[in-house]
């Protein structure tokens, strides 16, 4: 059955609210509600309890209640082939409450060595996007990538290696809880989106990942080799700013 536009939308926008109410609990110390009554599976006429897998995350990882515990839990990872040629695992910074959440691709040759993302060229580059477009700190937001260890030479991640490291970001944003994530570049857009459409007819439109609205639009590193574009990512960035002020 096709749910209308609108319902959606009031849908959404319950989930987002609940997620945060849930969040501003956790805050002030309540990690739980109380669990409902089991249903009674004795019963012939009850439906069996539903089993939900989540891909390969193991329950540690999905069972993590705060960044710090989902960090611990990732551990010295070795669930895909990038582990191998990393110096080290560049997990995400920044708020862990934050209204923004940006999402890269994966660590170039800088991050590696720093263990932090968006920290060369392209990431001074993100950086003004903060503080000079939005007019906010770079801690006031989280910053994290699809896959957490470095590509060999920079090239795109592999689909198994997407698919091990796509746990940890799923429950970076359900940590985090951000009100708004914002996809840079191809690659990360695509991939969050599950989308094959081109950047350019993806970016400055809204759209959902995990019932958070995002917003796809161009990568830092191609804003380098194409500085024409920038205006581009500012009225990107501007929509952010105004659904910022208004969820
Ligand atoms: N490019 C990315 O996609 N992520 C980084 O952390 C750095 C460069």
């Amino acid at each position: 059955m096709e749910i209308p536009f609108d319902e959606r939308e009031e849908l959404r926008e319950i989930a987002v609210a609940l997620r945060r109410h849930l969040k501003t609990r956790a805050g002030a110390g309540v990690v739980a509600l109380p669990r409902p009554a089991a249903p009674d599976t004795t019963s012939p006429s009850s439906p069996p309890p539903a089993i939900v897998f989540d891909g390969p995350a193991d329950a540690s990882v999905a069972e993590s209640k705060s960044l710090e515990e989902l960090r611990v839990a990732i551990g010295d990872c070795h669930r895909c082939k990038l582990s191998s040629g990393r110096t080290h695992l560049v997990f995400g910074v920044g708020n862990p409450r934050a209204n923004v959440m940006f999402v890269g691709e994966g660590p170039g040759r800088d991050e590696d060595l720093k263990g932090e993302p968006f920290v060369g060229r392209a990431g001074q580059l993100l950086t003004d996007i903060i503080t000079k477009g939005m007019k906010l700190r770079r801690e006031d937001v989280y910053i994290a990538n699809v896959v957490k260890c470095r590509p060999p030479n920079n090239r795109d991640p592999e689909p198994d290696e997407v698919e091990a490291c796509e746990p940890f970001l799923k429950k970076q944003v359900d940590l985090v809880c951000p009100k708004v994530i914002v996809a840079l570049g191809k690659f990360a857009v695509q991939c969050l989106l599950r989308s094959k459409q081109p950047i350019t007819r993806l970016r400055g439109q809204w759209h959902e990942y995990e019932g958070i609205r995002l917003m796809p639009t161009f990568h830092p590193a191609y804003l380098l080799r194409n500085p024409g574009d920038k205006k581009l990512v500012w009225e990107d960035i501007q929509k952010v700013i105004e659904a910022l002020k208004t969820t």
